[in-house]
């Protein structure tokens, strides 16, 4: 199957904007019970009433939108992925006051003081982390080598191994880039393929932690019962934590059910409770992977900051990545 530039184009975008929009509109649940979330839930469409995110009624980033869009700038600036460049980056752009993990911090200023980028990682976690900041920046590596799985896998390891050499780390990143590789081969109107996607999801993660097989037949039962579950179910038999192989999969999970509906995904996502910037962040990627930005909410997008590196910024650079793409993919001028 192949999809028309103009299709592919706007998969790039949708999956970086939908990335940011579920990152910013998630951040105001993050840590939250799901009872709790279940709350707050309904002042999700109405930025004045929604006070938890920003004073200016703007939805602001976080850490997870800002660390995508500088892997996917060094991307654009190699035409690779190359992690000494990408450490480069991270170390140039990140902003350390957006919602930063500890150990995030501390390799980000380890970087600046000169650290090589191979020894960063182990600065916080001597045997590596287990947590999901490889995986919820890796949207771009998912869209750069959709059409070519035995690169992605490859790397989505070299740009997590930066800040987590742990497998169960890695491999989130791994999933989560796959996951948003096979939504960009999907026809954006049509539903997703459920099955299509586990059978090929089983066939990669297989190389893996035994916790991702686990995870993904736990979401080949949920799927096959073709029942949406509810929030407290999916946390039960999948996790809504900032772990990887706790977060990952729920996202996945939820990208799959819901898509191609952008705001009930986006619901699904922020109802687990927990984790909830990231675990959106990482559904709004996949399923703006599927639908493309035409399929986005443009009443949520127009709520999206948009100062020096905001909205507008994330755009210009998905379609400088879809640029990109074109140059490495050689059948994609044709
Ligand atoms: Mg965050």
């Amino acid at each position: 199957m192949s999809l028309s530039q103009e299709i592919l184009k706007d998969k790039f975008r949708g999956a970086i904007l939908g990335g940011f929009l579920g990152d910013a509109f998630g951040s105001g649940f993050e840590g939250m019970h799901p009872d709790r979330v279940m709350f707050h839930l309904s002042n999700l469409d109405s930025p004045s009433a929604h006070h938890f995110v920003s004073k200016k009624y703007h939805r602001t980033y976080t850490d997870d939108t800002d660390m995508t869009l500088a892997l996917a700038e060094s991307i654009v600036q190699t035409g690779r992925i190359d992690p000494e460049q990408i450490a480069k980056q991270f170390s140039l752009t990140c902003d350390l006051t957006r919602g930063y993990a500890s150990g995030t911090i501390k390799a980000v200023l380890a970087l600046r003081a000169g650290m090589k980028w191979y020894e960063v990682a182990r600065i916080v976690f001597e045997n590596g982390s287990f947590g999901n900041g490889a995986a919820m920046r890796v949207s771009p590596v998912g869209l750069l080598y959709h059409h070519d799985l035995n690169r992605l896998q490859e790397a989505a390891i070299q740009q997590a191994s930066i800040t987590h050499v742990h497998p169960i780390g890695q491999w989130g990143a791994v999933m989560q880039a796959f996951s948003v590789g096979l939504a960009v081969t999907q026809r954006p109107k049509e539903p997703f393929k459920k099955e299509t996607m586990v059978t090929n999801l089983r066939e990669i993660l297989w190389g893996g932690p035994i916790e991702y097989m686990k995870a993904l037949n736990r979401i080949e039962e949920m799927v096959t019962h073709d029942k949406k579950l509810v929030a407290r179910e999916v946390v039960s038999f999948l996790g809504n934590g900032v772990e990887a192989h706790f977060s990952v999969p729920s996202a996945c999970y939820i990208a799959i059910t819901y898509s191609p509906d952008f705001c009930d995904a986006i619901r699904a996502a922020i109802s687990l409770g927990g984790d909830t910037d990231t675990i959106a962040g990482m559904v709004g990627a996949i399923v703006g992977a599927h639908i493309g930005e035409k399929g986005l909410p443009m009443e949520w997008i127009e709520q999206l900051e948009d100062g020096p590196r905001g909205c507008s910024f994330a755009i210009n650079l998905a379609d400088r990545l879809f640029e990109t793409w074109c140059k490495i993919h050689p059948s994609s001028t044709g």
